[in-house]
């Protein structure tokens, strides 16, 4: 109980410091993040009986509460979330950023394996507290849900089998390709092949753009998972499969390449729900990370630079 109640008194003074210091989180770095951890940093003014601490926001103080937090992440995208079959144990950067998310609060962390098409029903119905799963960051998403400052960045590409003779963003016209439902992938392909000049683009329009329906010189099977994608792509159920290079690597076998083009680029935020305490507290912690080199050693570490 202690213990809890001084995690709440520290999380209470260093989310104030923003409002305090009268300025957006974005660019300073909070001391939020150099601090010492919970246990050991004396919030000396909080300490008295006589100061009332400000109440911690109600979603962080029942994850605090609970001691644990649960995060989403993926389970097979190498250097970002991937659980080791055997031993069950979960690595990459997302992981390591959850698990000092963690670590911050004074909770342990529990993980539960999320896809394209799931991490934001388990995160709409409380299920998880956040979600960090190379999930890019858009404009029509921050409608639903707050996500923090990038931590990373990558590039959409296309994987093919050699044999297929497929090379270039022009050798996909008229093509199937494999995508996640509920990713970005098929809309930013259709985006790169119209750029390219491959395709004309007609009766194409972003906010309304469907993978199912869309067939206009090249058209989408939509997967729950990447796993099937790729078995697609093997029995040639697909012609190419196509999402975030980052998640492509661990299917990238031999007798398959990527497509030449690299398009669209894709930035990963911690999601969170909208008007959250977490969103805020997230947000505190990646800048502040982005800002003292902790994100950039996380990213060499994980050998995804
Ligand atoms: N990053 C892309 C997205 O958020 C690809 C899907 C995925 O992360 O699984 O849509």
């Amino acid at each position: 109980m202690k213990m809890k109640r001084f995690v709440s008194i520290v999380l209470c003074a260093l989310l104030l410091l923003p409002v305090l210091a009268g300025c957006g989180a974005k660019t300073e770095t909070p001391a939020a993040t150099t601090a010492p951890a919970a246990t050991e940093a004396p919030a000396a003014p909080a300490e008295t009986e006589t100061e009332a601490p400000a109440p911690l926001s109600e979603d962080v103080q029942k994850i605090v509460d609970r001691g644990v937090l649960r995060v989403g992440v993926k389970n097979a995208v190498l250097g970002f979330g991937f659980q080791d079959e055997l031993t069950g144990e979960y690595t990459g950067m997302e992981i390591s950023l959850a698990k000092k998310i963690a670590e911050y609060l004074g909770v342990d962390v529990e993980f539960t394996a999320v896809t394209a098409a799931t991490r934001t029903e388990l995160l709409d119905s409380g299920d998880i507290d956040c979600v960090l799963a190379t999930f890019t960051i858009t404009e029509e998403r921050k409608k639903s849900w707050d996500f923090t400052t990038p931590y990373y960045t990558d590039y959409v590409t296309v994987l093919v089998e050699d044999a297929s003779g497929i090379k270039t963003l022009g050798d996909l016209v008229d093509k199937k390709v494999g995508v996640s439902s509920g990713s970005t992938s098929a809309k930013a392909l259709v985006k790169a092949m119209i750029e390219a000049g491959v395709i004309s683009g007609d009766g194409f329009d972003a906010d309304t753009f469907d993978p199912a329906t869309w067939t206009a010189g090249v058209s989408f099977a939509q997967y729950d998972d990447y796993p099937t994608i790729s078995t697609a792509l093997s029995a040639g159920e697909v012609d190419a499969f196509c999402v975030d290079k980052s998640i492509l690597a661990v299917y990238h076998t031999d007798g398959r390449s990527y497509i030449d083009d690299k398009f669209s680029p894709q930035e990963y935020g911690i999601a969170t729900v909208k008007g959250s305490g977490m969103s805020e507290l997230c947000e505190t912690l990646i800048t502040g990370w982005l800002a003292d080199g902790t994100i950039d050693a996380l990213i060499a570490e994980n050998g995804i630079a």
